[in-house]
């Protein structure tokens, strides 16, 4: 069976799908795995890390298997095998008629986003692995912008205040957020209309922010509000908010529109050098000023609303990706040989492809 890994070709996209110690693992179960050349440069690992881990330079696509990180292009489609795999993140929910596309194309797409969030599965979450990415980075992107420190300091020249950063959303990534804002020595909040986050928020030293909405959906995710519950979260949220130095957004609703969490007028109520760090921005951000891909400066408030915070820490994300693939490349081998059993529930969740 072979294993094809393509260049990745988004701009921006600095990621790869395995890595030198994963394809090791692979070919010592006898998998034969063709990597194209350069794609890992932009994650630093030159050709021959690979070819040394036991791997071909070569034409990926033709591969009985494909693993990416971004959905493929149009082109990227064309040049895929009819009966092969393909394995990457496939935006099932945004994207729903790339499962048609391949499906068209005879390819058995395995979306990374549908690996479903059970114990047995987590070797294989990719959206975790890689929400702790953003999460860790969205600190660092805040402390860089911010006028402020992080820490209490207690110097010769008098006493600085420590930062106080409030997380809206805590999922993984907001999680991670809260947990490397307190490292940096900030005091730290969070926010989620899934109660039983609470916990969660204060094992990582946060302080819980109760604004009592409720809001639990499908699958252990949140719902998204109705119109009232919004309207009374906007509200409380509007005068919390002014008294924080940063605030990181990570709320997400699968496959809906980001909610609005942090209108204009609660940006303006906060100090001038404050900073909001937008995660949902591929999803239309959950700051009303957020421009997602860009920062932004209103009212001496900086707004960053990144895309893909994970591709800018390419080493570490490509390793945890590669092992997340690994572990679901290895639940459809038996005996070296590709044979998806789709009674499993895993695999049945995460093949996009099928016929129902
Ligand atoms: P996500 O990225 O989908 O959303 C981020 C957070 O935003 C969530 O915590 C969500 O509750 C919150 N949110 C949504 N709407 C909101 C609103 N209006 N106001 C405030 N917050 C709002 O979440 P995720 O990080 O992908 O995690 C989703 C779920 O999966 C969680 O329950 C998480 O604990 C669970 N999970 C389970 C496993 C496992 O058991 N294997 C692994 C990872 C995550």
């Amino acid at each position: 069976t072979s294993v094809g890994v393509p260049r990745e070709t988004e701009p921006g996209e600095r990621r790869v799908a395995l890595v030198p110690g994963v394809v090791e693992r692979l070919c010592a179960q006898g998998l034969d795995v063709v990597v194209e050349s350069g794609a890992g440069q932009a994650a630093l690992i030159p050709d021959d890390a690979f070819t040394k881990a036991g791997a071909r330079i070569g034409d990926p696509w033709p591969a009985d298997v494909v693993v990416k990180v971004v959905p493929p292009t149009e082109a990227e489609i064309g040049r895929l095998a009819a009966g092969s795999s393909l394995i990457g993140f496939l935006a099932p929910l945004t994207d729903p008629e790339l499962a048609g596309r391949l499906r068209a194309a005879g390819v058995l797409g395995f979306a990374m986003e549908s690996v479903p969030r059970i114990s047995r599965a987590q070797s294989m979450d990719a959206l975790s692995s890689q929400a702790n990415v953003a999460g860790y980075r969205a600190v660092l992107l805040a402390a860089t912008e911010c006028t402020r420190f992080f820490p209490m300091l207690t110097t010769a020249a008098g006493t600085v205040k420590p930062a106080s950063v409030l997380v809206l959303g805590v999922g993984v990534a907001g999680l991670q957020a809260l947990a490397t804002a307190k490292r940096l020595g900030a005091r730290t909040t969070g926010y989620d209309v899934r109660p039983e986050v609470a916990d969660q928020v204060s094992s990582v030293g946060a302080k819980w922010l109760d604004l009592g909405i409720s809001a639990v959906g499908e699958g252990g995710y949140a719902r998204e509000l109705t119109a009232e519950e919004q309207a009374a979260q906007t509200q409380r949220l509007n005068s919390a908010i002014a008294g924080f130095d940063i605030v990181i957004t990570t709320a997400l609703v699968p496959g809906r529109p980001a909610p609005k969490l942090v209108p204009a007028e609660a940006v303006h109520h906060m100090r001038p050098g404050s900073v909001i760090v937008d995660l949902a921005g591929p999803a239309g951000g959950n700051c009303e000023l957020s421009e997602p891909g860009r920062t932004v400066v209103s009212h001496e408030i900086t707004i960053a609303a990144p895309l893909n915070l994970p591709a800018t820490m390419p080493e570490h994300a490509s390793e945890l990706y590669a092992r997340n693939v690994q572990a679901l490349l290895e639940l459809m081998l038996v005996d070296g040989r590709l044979a998806p059993d789709f009674t499993d529930e895993v695999l049945a969740a995460t093949c996009i492809t099928r016929p129902d």
